[in-house]
């Protein structure tokens, strides 16, 4: 038997067929369907500049050439899509080219790990490991913090409504105030030192403390070198692991390749994700203090830790853009470029703040809605921009890190007329 299969594709077929779940298209109604660098085209033929970025997984990008190229040399080869956790060539070469461009040159000594292949799988694999090295069961989180929807790091999240999803009691995690959290009102680390230092305080030893440089999901929240200096100290003095989450701002996003990299810490375990892959592929990285590593075989594993054709994009993507300082310079520039913008409109509109570091950087608004409003704006005008924060009331803006000038600060224009529109 013979049917007819009608294609045509709008958005009764996501309403139709697609789970209530969806969010992100909600906000950006169009059906996409090509993309280059920092512009994706749908199929009504509009272009919409992206100061997104797949939530930090296209720092480089939409479809770079030059990764493109590996990518499709590659797959014309035959090379190895599927792997498990066999021994490959194109996984060989990214550990050499990771430990060569990335590890060595910081003085990082890391065992990697392939967790699985998102972001959650390598946050998930961090927990596990730091409670099967210590032997302890809680993990210390901050206010806000966001690290992945499965159930040991969605424990480790803050926000009411994610948790709520989770169904059952979400335990062995105490949440921590962020740096800032009092808005300066209270020292920083006097509720976490004396509840660890207090035998009456009912805070469980913990085996590890989980952190983000810069909170990207909780409202670009940013720590500063000293807070992350503080917590690493307090970490070490007490024996308990530090667990830097670089999903969302590792990869260049804050300027140097790793985010924790100017507070000039060593965390003992670190997660990547994201733009790891380079391309929007899928890979996840969980990286252990080498005497950490007591992992026994198989004893955490998955099927999809060895995407071939990302550890390809991975590796092309080291290569191509940290080799030099190059890129991480012009993510400081083209930060400065958006934190004068956002200064202005500050002085212009008082109840407006903004924070951020390098090429992650937050609008604040006083509520939601008009944030939200503002990137409603944003996306009639051609650009994709997303909120923030535990009241979605920060406009957060994650360009490629590729962008050129001219794209920045023709997005920055249009957000800046929607500021005006939504705050008339
Ligand atoms: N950690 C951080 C800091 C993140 O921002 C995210 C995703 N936004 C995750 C973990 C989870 O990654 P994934 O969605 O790939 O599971």
């Amino acid at each position: 038997m013979t049917t007819t299969i009608d294609t045509h594709v709008d958005d009764a077929t996501f309403a139709k067929h697609e789970s209530e779940v969806r969010s992100y298209c909600r906000n950006w109604p169009a059906v996409f369907t090509t993309a280059s660098g920092s512009w994706l085209t749908a199929q009504d033929g509009i272009r919409y500049l992206d100061f997104f970025a797949g939530a930090g997984a296209l720092n480089y990008g939409h479809n770079h050439p030059v990764l493109k190229e590996r990518l499709i040399d590659y797959l014309v080869r035959d090379g190895i899509t599927h792997g498990l956790d066999m021994y490959t060539q194109a996984k060989g070469e990214f550990l050499e080219t990771f430990n060569q461009r990335i590890l060595s040159p910081r003085g990082y000594d890391y065992r990697v790990q392939f967790p699985g292949p998102t972001g959650t799988n390598a946050v998930e694999a961090a927990l596990k490991l730091a409670r099967k090295v210590t032997g302890r069961e809680a993990v210390v989180s901050f206010t806000n913090a966001f690290h992945g929807m499965t159930l040991g790091s969605l424990a480790v999240t803050g926000n009411a409504m994610k948790r709520a999803g989770a169904g059952i009691p979400l335990v062995h995690s105490t949440p921590m105030p962020f740096d800032n959290y009092f808005d300066g009102a209270m020292e920083d680390f006097s509720w976490f030192a004396k509840t660890l230092d207090d035998s009456g305080s009912g805070l469980n030893r913990p085996a590890a403390v989980i952190v983000e440089t810069v909170q990207g999901e909780g409202g670009v929240n940013v720590a500063s070198a000293e807070w992350l200096r503080a917590l690493a100290e307090l970490c070490r003095e007490r024996e308990i692991l530090l667990i830097v989450d670089d999903v969302q701002m590792g990869c260049g996003r804050t300027g140097e390749f790793f985010s924790f990299e100017f507070a000039g810490i060593r965390p003992d375990i670190v997660t990547l994700s994201k733009s790891i892959g380079g391309y929007g592929l899928p890979m996840a990285l969980t990286l252990i203090r080498p005497d950490l590593d007591v992992w026994g075989p198989g004893e955490h594993n998955g099927t999809f830790r060895g995407n071939n054709p990302s550890f390809v994009t991975a590796t092309a993507a080291l290569e191509q853009f940290w080799a030099d300082d190059d890129l991480t310079d012009a993510v400081h520039r083209k930060g400065a470029i958006i934190e004068d913008r956002f200064a202005e409109l500050c002085i212009k509109h008082p109840e407006l703040s903004h924070r951020g570091r390098g090429l992650v950087q937050g609008l604040v608004f006083e509520d939601g809605e008009k944030a939200a409003a503002a990137c409603a704006h944003a996306f009639e005008h051609g650009l994709l921009v997303e909120t923030a924060g535990p009241s979605d009331e920060v406009m957060k803006l994650l360009p490629p890190l590729t962008i050129s000038e001219e794209d920045l600060r023709h997005g920055l224009d249009i957000l800046a007329a929607a500021v005006e529109e939504v705050l008339a």
